[in-house]
């Protein structure tokens, strides 16, 4: 949304607004509505997406009031949560559409044995669109809500022609980064490296092995922007594959540099790609072999655009003790 009401009820652009003048309090811009609004600044995004201005955003969506005239989507919104509890109430599956660019390469080496190749085999289902990250939190809100573990369950992520069931889109526990590092590993087994040549074909060989993007709660590390690499680094994951023996699944989120100031020290939620690179998968893998009591693997977490984060409001859970488990690799 392109304008915000202060406490004072002044009515300002997402261009003027700053900060330490203004101060944090936003509210919708109708009157009468005193829904909570957040700001982002304007930000580059990678490649050839264009420049996402300066802008407000509804911190809940359901927090404006039904008659709304500032909201600009609200209305449209409204009417894909319709159809979306209508879908939950009958008992329908849903697919949500992932309408977010990512980076590049994702069908090339993704996660062929995750992912379903298309929809068309699920029968009677109800679709909706998601064009950012707080479109996909609501629509998991709602589903969460008005249909619990039932609804959770009948719902698909669509990204590109492939499907992920909604459980394992999220990654949200040890447990998940862990089945996601088996996925990928799966897919690194299952894809032949192409041989060094000279030549055009060179390009085409494999650098990294990725998977289909995933919804993480990514905490920013503190003081990271002094190191070496300037990455924004994410809080690491400890896997214990056997006693005595844990990978260190280290977080990087690969974003413009706008973005690493945003996020220093935050937690935010994040649609990416995750992304490892190969030779580093391999080099792990031999040392896990090789029986390293601490061995170290760099996950990438490839983030376009603001679309793809925003900034949560809850305060950190406290971390669950690890228990060792099993997985398909073992790790
Ligand atoms: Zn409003």
């Amino acid at each position: 949304m392109k304008k915000a009401r202060l406490p004072d009820g002044q009515v300002l652009l997402a261009h003027q607004y700053k900060k330490d003048e203004h101060g944090a309090e936003l509210l919708c811009a109708d009157p009468d509505c005193n829904a909570h609004m957040g700001f982002r600044r304007e930000a580059l995004t990678h490649g050839s997406l264009a420049l996402k201005s300066a802008h407000f955003f509804s911190k809940s969506v359901k927090e404006h009031i039904t008659d709304c005239n500032a909201h600009e989507e609200l209305a449209i919104q409204a009417k894909h949560r319709k159809s979306l509890v209508q879908a939950i109430r009958e008992g329908k599956n849903i697919v949500i559409n992932l309408n977010v660019r990512l980076m590049e390469n994702f069908n090339g080496v993704a996660g062929a044995l995750v992912c379903q190749s298309s929809t068309n085999d699920v029968r009677d289902y109800a679709a909706v669109g998601a064009r950012n990250i707080e479109d996909m939190l609501d629509y998991i809100e709602t589903i969460t809500e008005k249909g619990g573990d039932a609804a959770r369950a009948k719902t698909r992520v669509n990204y590109q022609g492939k499907t992920l069931p909604l459980e394992d889109f999220i990654i949200d526990s040890k447990d998940k980064f862990r089945t996601l590092l088996n996925s990928m590993y799966l897919t690194m087994q299952s894809t032949p490296r192409q041989i060094k040549q000279h030549g055009p074909d060179n390009i085409h060989s494999v650098q990294e092995i990725t998977d289909f993007p995933r919804l993480i709660r990514f905490s920013a590390t503190e003081g990271s922007r002094e190191g070496r690499t300037k990455a924004l680094r994410g809080t690491p994951i400890n896997i214990f594959k056997k006693p005595g023996q844990r990978i260190v699944l280290l977080q990087r989120a690969d974003t413009d540099d706008k973005f690493r100031q945003t996020l220093r020290g935050e937690v935010v939620h994040l649609i990416a790609r995750p992304s490892l690179h190969w030779h580093e998968a391999q080099r792990a893998r031999r040392e896990l072999d090789e029986n390293n009591p601490v061995v170290f693997l760099d996950m990438h977490w490839k983030v376009v655009s603001a679309t793809q984060f925003t900034p949560d409001e809850k305060p950190a859970p406290k971390n669950a003790p690890d228990k060792p488990k099993q997985g398909s690799l073992g790790i």
